[in-house]
């Protein structure tokens, strides 16, 4: 079994955590912060707000998808079934989020997200890189490559 790399909220250190340890209590290496790593059982898709974006996104650890949609848009739709798969596929990897940009207004605008769906990437507490549309879920999975 391949090991997971869980970045310590504290202090931003990666660290590497054997499979067999997923789901018990880990201290980090470099400054001793607890790490729940049940974050790496997670395989679905964890919704967003305004409040907590900094805990779930800047502080996440691990990469993150963040999906800004709307519940009106019709393509939003349709790339919301792709990355509940993703999540499953990517659990302890990648983790994906949902931010709806109607009831999270600051996050969208501090962002500049101008359309629906807007992906985002987010790792080392930095937006990293973007992609506008529903894109296919192939595409997504080479432009995911880098953060696996
Ligand atoms: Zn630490």
């Amino acid at each position: 079994m391949t090991p997971f790399y869980f970045r310590c909220p504290d202090c931003g250190t990666r660290n590497r955590i054997p499979a067999d340890k997923v789901g018990k209590s880990a201290k980090c290496g470099k400054c001793s912060a607890v790490m729940d790593t049940n974050e790496l059982r997670i395989q679905a898709p964890v919704t967003v707000m305004d409040k907590d974006f900094s805990r779930l996104i800047l502080k996440s650890p691990l990469p993150v998808l963040l999906d800004c949609w709307a519940p009106w848009c019709g393509p939003c739709q349709i790339l919301g079934p792709v990355l509940t798969e993703l999540a499953a596929a990517w659990q302890g990897k990648i983790r994906i989020c949902k931010l709806n940009v109607d009831q999270n207004p600051e996050t969208a605008a501090r962002f500049h997200v101008r359309s629906v769906p807007t992906l985002l990437i987010f790792d080392k507490g930095q937006l990293q890189d973007s992609m506008a549309g529903a894109l296919p879920k192939h595409q997504i999975m080479r432009k995911m490559a880098a953060y696996l």
